[in-house]
């Protein structure tokens, strides 16, 4: 395939009338297109690689406690398999939407990419309030969203995971379905973050805070800066933003404000991340009325005289209207998309160091691989061996990352899509023609 003179530009090409509207499908493409241009991959590659593979949508009719039924919107989108099956998270979130889902399911495709595991990009959700589900509804979503999937999961063709508002549970869930659905051997690789004893790996939960952690090392080292001493604010306060918030602390670096969807807390002092952490494991999965530090807004969290900034929460957070008053000099994007692409420049100019999300927040997924590979072997590692492996893993890809940064004289981002869009396209194109 190559570039064709007078080719017409794919629809999918961001709009250039780009508004404040969040879009995380636009931010995805803007910074696809760039590094797709620099690379002058063709505009075959580019029409492919500029949209989804598949869509799938269903409507699951669930029985509700109170006896009536309630049809949920649910969505898996395939964004690519060149590299690989499809792999990605399942959100469960009031605000999912089809394009939200879209570039989840593209960024998976760029993260595993500049990791090196062999794996495509998928992501999944259902629009719904997990919050005010019971169990036994949430299982019941969960059963008829794998019945509806059945066909789209398998552990060479699509393997999800936990993200938003799913855990270990909704993942024994969907084993043990899609198990039944399959002549009912134990299928335990068609989906990672399981519990441990359904075949889940041993550091799984916090391989993402972890990963996080790490490349934030890294990049402390290549700076010539030490942790210790350094402030740092976590915005989310979920599997990423807490675990995170550990390893930072236990590694020196003082965590001053954190927060949740029901607010922040400020403390110049730190705030005590295991505390903070017991606080909202006893109070519904939320920090509200933590006695811990002042309470400050989420928008106050992204702005605060900080040394680090790690948002671990949702899409979209800085903006081109707060990217200026960032005072961060390091963020980690813990969250995917939690920039938006109209922010990048911004950011750039004021010499911020941002660690992009399909590097910063890989550590999951590349311990899902683990898991998978367990799975298949039969055979399990200790908790060392997999952090072993994990961390070699993220800090090889940082150093990949920034060595390409460093040649090119682009940002970290801007390096991290090079090397894993040219990687997708050569894949393509060793597929053959189509
Ligand atoms: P989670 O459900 O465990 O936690 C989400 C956290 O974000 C909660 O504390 C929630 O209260 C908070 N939050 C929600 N809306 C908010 C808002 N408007 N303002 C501030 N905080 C808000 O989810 P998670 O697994 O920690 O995922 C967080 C982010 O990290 C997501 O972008 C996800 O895609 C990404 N991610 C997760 C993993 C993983 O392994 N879990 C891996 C890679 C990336």
């Amino acid at each position: 395939m190559s570039r064709r003179k007078g080719d017409q530009l794919p629809v999918a090409e961001p709009s250039s009338t780009s508004s404040l509207h969040s879009d995380p499908y636009a931010s995805m493409l803007s910074r696809f297109h760039a590094a797709a241009e620099r690379l002058g991959i063709s505009t075959d590659e580019i029409q492919i690689l500029s949209r989804p593979a598949e869509i799938h949508i269903a409507y699951l009719p669930v029985a509700m406690d109170d006896g009536s039924i309630k049809v949920f919107e649910a969505y898996r989108v395939i964004h690519s398999r060149a590299l690989g099956p499809g792999k990605g998270g399942i959100r469960y979130a009031p605000e999912v939407n089809m394009r939200e889902v879209m570039a989840l399911a593209a960024w998976m495709t760029w993260k595993c990419a500049v990791v090196n595991i062999p794996y495509g990009g998928a992501k999944g959700g259902i629009t719904c309030e997990p919050k005010k589900m019971s169990t036994g509804e949430l299982e019941r979503l969960t059963r008829a969203y794998t019945r509806a999937m059945s066909e789209v999961f398998g552990p060479d063709k699509d393997i999800p995971a936990p993200d938003m508002g799913t855990s270990a549970r909704e993942m024994a869930w969907i084993v043990d379905e899609y198990s039944r659905l399959h002549g009912g051997n134990f299928i335990p690789a068609v989906v990672t973050g399981k519990p441990l004893e359904l075949g889940g790996s041993k550091g799984r939960v916090e391989a993402t805070g972890r990963g996080v952690t790490t490349v934030i090392l890294q990049a402390l080292q290549r700076m010539g800066r030490r942790p210790e001493g350094l402030t740092a604010a976590v915005q989310g306060f979920g599997n990423v933003g807490s675990i995170t918030a550990k390893y930072l602390s236990q590694n020196g670096i003082r965590v001053v404000a954190i927060s949740d969807k029901t607010g922040g807390y400020y403390n110049e002092g730190g705030i005590l991340i295991h505390q903070a952490i017991q606080y909202r494991d006893t109070h519904s999965g939320v920090l509200d009325g933590f006695k811990g530090g002042e309470p400050i807004t989420n928008d106050q969290l992204l702005t605060l005289d900080v040394d680090i900034l790690v948002p671990a929460a949702l899409e979209d957070q800085i903006t081109p209207h707060n990217a200026a008053n960032v005072k961060a000099w390091l963020i980690a994007e813990g969250a995917n998309g939690p920039t938006m692409a109209e922010a990048d420049s911004i950011l750039n100019e004021k010499g911020v160091t941002v660690i992009p999300d399909i590097l910063a927040n890989a550590g999951g997924v590349i311990v899902s691989y683990y898991e998978w590979v367990q799975n298949r072997r039969g055979h399990y590692y200790t908790e060392s061996e997999v952090q072993e492996r994990a961390d070699n893993t993220i800090k090889q890809a940082f150093d990949d990352v920034f060595t390409r940064a460093a040649a090119q004289k682009v940002s970290l981002r801007e390096a991290a899509y090079l090397i894993a869009v040219e990687k997708a396209a050569r894949a393509l194109r060793m597929h053959g023609k189509y």
